[in-house]
């Protein structure tokens, strides 16, 4: 290396507009938050940090939980943690499967050992509760692992009356709000929900790499049972259950290191944590049902916009997301030639797709820091041109205007 190599400048990414289904632009608050000095993993004032942040974000999970903490690792990270602490190799868990991140949770079930039932849905779909409460009476699991926002179709699965029927059969209740949280209703309690875990980069306006997790009682005395006396626990608490099949992913010991006891377990990752923390900071004062209008306002706008073009929106409307739209490639146009022409000449990124909907719809996202009136509207203004360009019939200044009309429509409801 020399110092003409690139390796040896300094780094300075080009400027993006993300628009994708995730990650999306950092609030620079938070990019504030993680540019502070240092503490040592015992200060008095990390402590304090880690403190507040389980206050933070039974904030935003809606939840008395005691054991709301941090996973450190991206999104799936907290997945991984919840379902090998949570499931004992053998134990069912049936995963109701409606897009991507369904089978990812599969994919996790079967790797901790688990014997998963499946039900699927056509994309573009979500479960009924009367469905989801068949299938457990049929497959009679210990646990229910159920994804709220899938980004890879945008449905937002209705989560409310789920934790009665599984409360009801005696099934713990596992959701992954990753896509979702922030943007769309959550209600940890209220939904009777017994584990939940979630990324920054969604509607959090963070950078990836953290996952908050909240755990209902009951969660936590599965986890518990699962202390081993390998682990060194010094109070004679160890349960019965199967030693949990990873260390950095053992949910006993990471509430003890989060716990009044701070058994060391990692290192928390500082950094991380100073972002995660401005996250939920700012959600929260901005109020978390004002955070949830916003996503829609900017959403519905996002949705209005694209139709004003005339492009033709996938799946069920009335289950999307907020904060993601996919919308269909027009014919004859070249979807990742198009994607590409946003990101040279526009500098916006949207989102390409998954399994059955590749090369069929762009996704694109208005959530975090994103979801804001200027992001919908230049993210308009570009796909025009862009479509324009590439030869397709759309409505000469129908996305700026049709997106306009709901922000219009939005101050005179004021
Ligand atoms: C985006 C997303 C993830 C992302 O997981 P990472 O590990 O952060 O990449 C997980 N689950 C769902 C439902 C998502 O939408």
């Amino acid at each position: 290396m020399n110092d003409s190599s690139p390796a040896t400048a300094q780094i300075n990414p080009p400027q993006r507009l993300l628009m994708g289904p995730g990650p999306v632009n950092a609030d620079p608050r938070v990019h504030r938050a993680m540019s502070a000095q240092l503490v040592g993993q015992y200060d008095p004032s990390m402590t304090g940090y880690m403190n507040e942040v389980m206050e933070l974000y039974r904030g935003v999970f809606k939840t008395q939980n005691e054991a709301t903490l941090l996973i450190d690792g991206t999104s799936r990270a907290g997945i991984e943690a919840a379902l090998v602490s949570l499931v004992e190799p053998g134990q069912k868990v049936l995963i109701p499967v409606f897009g991507r991140f369904g089978y990812l949770l599969k994919e996790i079930a079967v790797r901790v050992g688990a014997e998963v039932a499946v039900r699927e849905k056509d994309w573009g779909q979500v479960f009924t509760a009367e469905e989801i409460e068949q299938a457990i009476i049929e497959e009679k699991p210990t646990l229910l692992a159920l994804v709220q926002g899938d980004t890879s179709t945008t449905m937002n699965q209705p989560l409310e009356g789920i934790g009665e029927i599984c409360a009801e059969h005696g099934v713990l209740f596992y959701t992954d709000a990753t896509a979702s949280l922030g943007g769309n209703e959550f209600l940890a309690d209220a939904w009777g929900i017994d584990a939940a875990t979630a990324g920054l980069q969604k509607c959090l306006g963070g950078p990836s790499g953290s996952s908050p997790i909240t755990l209902s009682e009951k969660a936590v005395e599965t986890v518990r049972a699962r202390r081993h006396v390998e682990e060194g626990i010094a109070d004679g608490t160890a349960g019965q259950g199967t030693r949990i099949a990873s260390n950095y992913f053992d949910l006993s010991m990471i509430l003890d290191y989060w716990g009044p006891q701070r058994l060391n377990h990692h290192t928390e990752a500082t950094t991380m944590l100073y972002g995660v923390r401005e996250c939920a900071r700012l959600l929260l004062q901005e109020g978390m049902d004002s955070a949830i209008k916003r996503h829609r306002l900017h959403g519905e706008a996002m949705l209005a916009g694209v139709q004003g073009l005339g492009l033709q929106v996938f799946g069920d409307v009335a289950h999307k997301m907020n904060n993601v739209v996919a919308v269909e490639i027009p014919a004859g146009v070249d979807g990742d030639a198009a994607r590409n022409a946003m990101l040279t000449d526009y500098g916006i990124e949207i989102g390409t797709s998954f399994g059955p909907l590749h090369g069929k719809v762009w996704r694109i996202g208005t959530m975090g820091y994103n979801a804001r009136k200027d992001a919908v509207l230049l993210t308009l203004a570009a796909l025009e041109q862009v479509l324009r360009s590439a030869g397709a019939q759309i409505t000469a200044g129908g996305g700026v205007g049709a997106a306009q009309e709901i922000y219009q429509n939005e101050v005179t409801a004021r």
